[in-house]
């Protein structure tokens, strides 16, 4: 079934594929840049970003030698900057620790910054022929559809099984590159994720996912974020037309921003002050219900000559959250 699967997949791929720049390369840098480019941008996207790449920086070495901002700029709208900044730290680990030889071998491709298990086991298999399956989102669908694999993909154990199927399936070809790239384009064109042709499909017959009525539930995905509902209660604590701020610590939302006093819950009963608004603000994980309460009576147990003040332009200057900002704007006229 396996090699039944393997076979199937590469012949789609011979009378399918794309005719892709990087495809007809064997040079692991154009290969390597390529990937990265391609990492969270869709490939109509991404090829005018690679042809221009390639013909400016032709070598890794070129690209090393290149200052930041002309490669930030090169790379102007393509988003996720620090995808550039990192390529450009491997080209110069690369011109500096390997001689300016792009590694083909996937143990040396893991040393670089910025790649990981897929674009490692990409170039190994395309350049070197090393035994390495890909594993990536596309992999993840068509095997768990063609397998009817239940187990969700970023479980603990789910990693793991895709691997070593993926594993399994490889060991029955010599020619590795070429069926990495099947999968991959087969994953990408044909088994996508919403409408896969399945009508036309070369392993219709076989497929566990279309036997069992289960293609557009599969893969199995885990929500992970989960969002988390969290109350802070701010003390806007006044002293001689002054406002008292801190700066936030890292291991929390907000590192290096400048905040109020925040009160446990169980000191609030304690103070005498007057409730602003509840100002919501979501973050990825963390939904919050931020409540303001201005006072000109210190916290329990502390006194204004242990702290540090900020008038009105001093704060203006400060980087703060944007819900801070917000609620010294709308009330300007209550914090003198
Ligand atoms: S039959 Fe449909 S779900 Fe199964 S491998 Fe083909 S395209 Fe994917």
């Amino acid at each position: 079934m396996k090699a039944h699967f393997l076979r199937e997949i590469v012949s789609w791929y011979l009378l399918h594929k794309r005719d892709l720049p990087w495809r007809s390369t064997q040079d692991p840098y154009l290969i390597w840049l390529s990937e990265i480019i391609l990492q969270q941008t869709r490939v109509n996207q991404g090829m005018p970003y690679y042809l221009k790449f390639a013909a400016n920086y032709p070598t890794v070495t070129d690209f090393a030698n290149a200052p930041i901002d002309e490669i930030l700029r090169t790379w102007q709208g393509l988003g996720y900057y620090s995808r550039a900044r990192n390529m450009h730290s491997t080209a110069i680990m690369v011109r500096d620790e390997f001689g300016g030889k792009f590694p083909t071998l996937y143990l040396d491709l893991l040393k670089l910054k910025g790649v990981g298990a897929y674009t490692a086991a990409a170039i190994s298999s395309f350049v070197a022929n090393e035994k390495r399956p890909v594993v990536d989102g596309n992999v993840y669908r068509v095997l768990a559809r063609y397998w009817g694999i239940q187990e969700p993909i970023n479980s603990n154990k789910g990693p793991k099984i895709f691997t070593a199927l993926a594993e399994e399936i490889i060991a029955h070809t010599t020619d590795n590159g070429l069926y990495n790239q099947a999968i991959m384009e087969f994953g990408a064109l044909h088994c996508k994720p919403v409408a896969p042709n399945c009508k036309e499909c070369p392993l219709e017959g076989s497929c566990l996912a279309l036997l069992n009525n289960q293609v557009s539930s599969l893969p199995i995905k885990l929500n992970k974020l989960k969002v988390k509902e969290r109350n802070i209660h701010y003390l806007v604590w006044l002293h001689e037309g002054a406002v008292y701020m801190k700066k936030r610590g890292d291991g929390d939302i907000w590192n290096g921003l400048y905040d109020f006093w925040e009160l446990q819950e169980a000191e609030i009963p304690d103070q005498s002050i007057a409730e602003a608004k509840v100002y919501t603000h979501k973050l990825t994980h963390q939904k919050l219900q931020i409540r303001f309460y201005i006072s000109h009576t210190p916290p329990k147990g502390h006194k204004a000559d242990d702290y540090l003040f900020y008038n009105a332009e001093e704060i203006e200057n400060l980087p703060k959250p944007i819900i801070v900002k917000q609620f010294l704007d709308e009330n300007k006229g209550s914090l003198q």
